[in-house]
């Protein structure tokens, strides 16, 4: 930069040694900060509202740990481009070419594909979509996107909260996969329902009784009885953070074995 300047003003600007090409790219690759677009779908953008609530370090991430490439409402760029690393909020539907597309082509062009939020991971209350509503009575099938494509790493909640977004980006870019292995398991949890902890956690004979399940749910759909969480099915939106957030339903099985030399 400051050769540039110096050439712009009509200075002498030769360095004494020049760096060697390979040296300058090992430089500016080290130097390079991961290049982050954002996908937004069929969502309220309550994810990316979440994301910017991270007021303690927002500034540091966007300023010097990140690079926003992409992203309608972040950036003004029309054509997408290479990423490292695609949030993409909100489910896809089936009916809307432009949303497909678009998140094929984001599946082409980044590292990692981020289902963010519950509507991209498990569909959450677009599920219940069921169209013949104007202007569009034929967009009737939302579903997650990992139906789709290949997803990486989830991070459910309706919306996740700031810290876990903000961990769950710092993780990706340190290569913490501790932090991120749950992340990815969760890719597969497409199909929630707060009746998932009565099949998958109380019938197993995991449940104890924390009450976990209840506090996490938004919507006020589960309440503790004798103990137990008890689904009022009308309120769940099956956004999955109930069971996500109970502390018996991500149980590391090969890790434990491993760690006990089984
Ligand atoms: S019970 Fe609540 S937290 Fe669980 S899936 Fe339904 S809405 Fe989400
Ligand atoms: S969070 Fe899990 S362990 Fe805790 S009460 Fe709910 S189902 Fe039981």
């Amino acid at each position: 930069m400051l050769a540039k300047i110096k050439e712009f003003l009509g200075m002498e600007a030769k360095p004494e040694e020049l760096a060697s090409k390979e040296e300058v790219e090992k430089v500016a690759e080290e130097k390079a900060k991961p290049r982050i677009g954002y996908v937004h779908l069929s969502g309220c953008t309550g994810d990316v509202m979440s994301l910017s609530e991270n007021y303690d370090i927002l500034a540091e991430l966007l300023t010097n740990m990140v690079e926003i490439v992409y992203g309608q409402t972040l950036a003004d760029v029309w054509e997408m481009p290479e990423m490292d690393l695609v949030l993409v909020e909100g489910s896809v539907c089936l009916q809307d070419e432009h949303s497909v597309k678009e998140l094929m082509e984001a599946r082409e062009k980044a590292g990692l594909v981020v289902a963010f939020g519950s509507c991209a991971a498990t569909g959450c209350f677009t599920r219940y979509s069921r169209g013949g509503q104007q202007a569009r009575p034929d967009h009737e099938s939302f579903v997650p996107i990992a139906d789709l494509v290949k997803v990486d790493c989830a991070i459910p909640g309706c919306p996740p909260s700031p810290e876990i977004i903000a961990k769950t980006v710092v993780a990706v870019i340190n290569g913490d996969m501790d932090y991120l292995q749950p992340m990815i398991d969760l890719v597969g949890y497409t199909e929630a329902c707060g009746c998932d902890l009565q099949y998958k956690v109380v019938n197993q004979a995991l449940c104890i009784g924390c009450g976990t399940c209840a506090m996490s749910c938004q919507t006020r759909a589960l309440t503790m009885t004798d103990g137990r969480p008890e689904l009022t099915s009308a309120r769940c939106v099956k956004c999955g953070i109930c069971y996500t957030q109970c502390p018996r339903s991500w149980w590391p099985a090969d890790r434990i074995k491993q760690d006990l030399g089984l």
